[in-house]
């Protein structure tokens, strides 16, 4: 275990805010999980879980102490026919671990490449893109409460999973530190293309009947291409949810803005484009102080020039004022803002 007094958390978190924590606790193996449990008291109000950093925006210091859980491993633990059992560790990799599922002849979590981030948080906002989530895969998480100290488990249908979030991030926030995930994968493979995009990716490739690995490659390289780099330009990746409405809202929208993208859900709700809100509000490429809006991509707020949280959190505020006086829609953010604690 690694213990580091006043320590900077700027290579933390993938938007390279400054920020500091009174201590950083690192676990790295089971003795030092088995050290945390038994021993340290965790406090919400003071204390922070955090994973590799890339879902969080910092606006103020920790006066406690950021818990790393760095635990790693990985396996397969059933291997029934077409159906196989994988267990990872909370200090995976996220995207590692997909290609160590492809290596494995496995499929099911290919269009989840390139997610940056640890396997730990993938459950807390049931992550998800080009069409998949989560959600789709995920068979339990283990966690350890962090009050009681007791290990939890909790099976996919407890997790409360909904589009980018999960009783992780909502009615049980800071309650538990996700120690283990299970995902079911499946030998025979079956392609998700629907989601826009993939399929003229493939075509352009030259591929017709894509394997799971290619399908992984083509969207590495539409992610590569459409999204900034946070080595580059410090971001969160999406930094405010597709906003979810009913049919009745999207509807009325769609008559007054005919390009609006607007995805149905079911026949009550219906997802709109955070990003085409955002552009028709003229804010793509504009920056405020060191923070900015990617040019690449209006979901994406960047630390253009120094930014600190604060910067980034003004800009994200007058971003959601736009859209809410323009649509009288509420935008909601995405990463987890956390001012001083
Ligand atoms: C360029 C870019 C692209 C992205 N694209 C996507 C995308 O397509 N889809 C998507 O869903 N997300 C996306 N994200 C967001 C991010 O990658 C995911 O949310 C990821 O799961 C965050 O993992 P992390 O380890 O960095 O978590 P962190 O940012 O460190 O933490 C996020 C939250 O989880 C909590 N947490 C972390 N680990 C644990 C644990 N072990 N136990 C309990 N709580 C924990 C933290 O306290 C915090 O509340 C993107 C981010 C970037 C920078």
């Amino acid at each position: 275990m690694k213990r580091t007094s006043n320590a900077s958390l700027k290579h933390l978190n993938s938007f390279a805010v400054e920020a500091q924590a009174d201590q950083l606790l690192e676990l790295e193996s089971e003795q030092d999980l088995e050290w945390f449990t038994h021993q340290y008291r965790f406090d919400p109000s003071h204390d922070l879980i955090l994973g590799a950093g890339s879902n969080i925006l910092f606006a103020g210091d920790i006066d406690g102490t950021v818990v790393l859980n760095r635990i790693t491993g990985k396996h397969i633990v059933t291997d029934s026919n077409d159906e196989v059992l994988i267990e990872a560790c909370a200090g995976e990799n996220w995207h590692q671990l997909v290609l160590w599922s492809l290596d494995q002849g496995l499929s099911g979590i290919e269009n989840l490449s390139l997610i940056p981030g640890l396997a730990g948080a993938a459950p807390m906002q049931n992550i998800g893109a080009y069409g998949v989530e989560l959600a789709d895969t995920l068979d339990s998480v283990q966690a350890l409460d962090l009050k009681s100290k007791e290990l939890r488990l909790f099976k996919a249908e407890d997790c409360h999973f909904a589009y980018r979030n999960s009783r992780f991030k909502s009615s049980d926030a800071g309650r538990y530190l996700i120690t283990r995930i299970r995902l079911r994968l499946q030998r025979n493979f079956t392609a998700k293309l629907a989601y826009a995009g993939i399929g003229e990716e493939l075509q352009a490739m030259g591929i017709d009947v894509p394997t799971a690995r290619q399908v992984s490659e083509a969207i590495i390289q539409l992610r590569e291409r459409k999204l900034p780099d946070p080595k580059i330009s410090g971001n969160a990746g999406s930094f405010f949810k597709n906003p979810v409405v009913n049919i009745t809202t999207a509807n009325l929208l769609k008559n007054e803005f005919s390009d609006l993208p607007v995805y149905p859900l079911n026949d009550r709700q219906a997802k709109l484009s955070a990003a085409w809100l955002i552009e028709s509000c003229g804010w793509k490429g504009h920056c405020m102080g060191g923070a900015a809006v990617s040019d690449q991509h209006a979901l994406v707020l960047i630390n253009k020039d120094n930014a600190t949280g604060n910067e980034l959190l003004s800009l994200a505020e007058a971003i959601r004022e736009s859209v809410q006086h323009r649509f009288a829609i509420e935008l909601q953010t995405e990463p987890r803002i956390v001012q001083t604690l």
